[in-house]
C-alpha cells in the first residue's frame, strides 16, 4: 500500500500533470486546480518539501524530486489503468470512467496494479489516449486548434483537464471525439470561435478553447487507425 495520503498523492499528481503540459507549478497554480486554499496548499508543500518529495525554487516555483516523479507517475499509472479497466471490461461509459477511477487510483496495492495490468495485456494509454508514464503520443501529433481545414485527422488524445467535465466527456463522446475516430476539418472560424468538423456521425463544432486540449494528427481519408483502443 502507498505509504502517502491521499491528499499528498492528489498533489503529486496534480503537479506531474502540471508539468507534462510544459508548464511551471506555483502555490497559486495548484491552489486553483485543486480547488483550495493558498494558506493550505503551502503547509502542504512544505510538508512534502520535507518528505523530500518536492523541490521549491526562489522563483517559488514547485517541482518534483526524482523520488516525487517515481510516486506521481505510480499514481497516473494507477488512475490510468483503473479507468482503463472501468471502461473495456466493466463498460462504464466512456465519459464517466475517470470520475470513478479518480477515486479507485488510491485504493490499489502493488499487486492489484501488476494483476490488474496483466490482466489487461499492459494497455499503453488511458481511454481518452493519455499515454501510460513513459509511453508518448505520435509523433505527428498536434492540437485540433493547430488543424487545417481541409485536413482529416485522427484523435488521439482527450486532454486531461476535459476529463473533469463529464457534461463536455458526453458531448465528445455523442459526436464521437474519441481516440482512434477520424474526422475532417471543415472550417475554422473566429467570429464564433469554433471549428466544423465532419464525420460518419455528422457535423459537429467544437469551441477553441476546447480544441486546445483535443489532440490529433493528420491521415489521409481512408487510411486505417495506427493503434487501436
Ligand atoms: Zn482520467
Ligand atoms: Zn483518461
Amino acid at each position: 500500500m502507498s505509504e502517502h495520503s491521499k491528499v499528498i498523492e492528489e498533489y503529486l499528481l496534480t503537479l506531474y500533470k502540471i508539468d507534462r503540459s510544459g508548464e511551471k507549478a506555483k502555490a497559486v497554480t495548484l491552489a486553483n486546480r485543486l480547488e483550495t486554499s493558498p494558506p493550505t496548499v503551502h503547509a502542504t508543500i512544505s510538508r512534502m518539501q520535507r518528505d523530500g518529495l518536492v523541490d521549491v525554487k526562489k522563483s517559488k516555483v514547485v517541482s518534483l524530486t526524482k523520488e516525487g516523479q517515481k510516486v506521481a507517475e505510480d499514481i497516473a499509472y494507477r488512475h490510468n489503468l483503473s479507468e482503463y479497466f472501468l471502461c473495456n471490461t466493466l463498460g462504464i461509459p466512456w465519459y464517466e470512467v475517470h470520475q470513478h477511477a479518480h477515486l479507485l487510483e488510491h485504493a490499489m496495492t502493488p499487486v492489484v496494479v501488476k494483476k490488474l495490468a496483466e490482466f489487461l495485456g499492459n494497455p499503453e494509454f488511458c481511454p481518452h489516449g493519455t499515454p501510460m508514464p513513459g509511453k508518448a503520443l505520435p509523433e505527428n501529433t498536434i492540437a485540433l486548434m493547430e488543424s487545417k481545414p481541409g485536413m482529416t485527422v485522427e484523435i488521439t488524445m482527450i486532454g486531461e483537464v476535459l476529463e473533469d467535465s463529464v457534461d463536455l466527456m458526453k458531448i465528445l463522446q455523442e459526436h464521437q471525439i474519441m481516440p482512434g475516430n477520424k474526422h475532417k476539418v471543415v472550417e475554422k472560424t473566429n467570429v464564433m470561435r469554433t471549428i466544423s468538423l465532419e464525420s460518419e456521425k455528422g457535423p459537429t463544432s467544437i469551441p477553441f478553447h476546447v480544441a486546445e486540449e483535443i489532440f490529433v494528427f493528420e491521415v489521409s481519408p481512408g487510411k486505417t487507425s495506427s493503434r487501436q483502443q
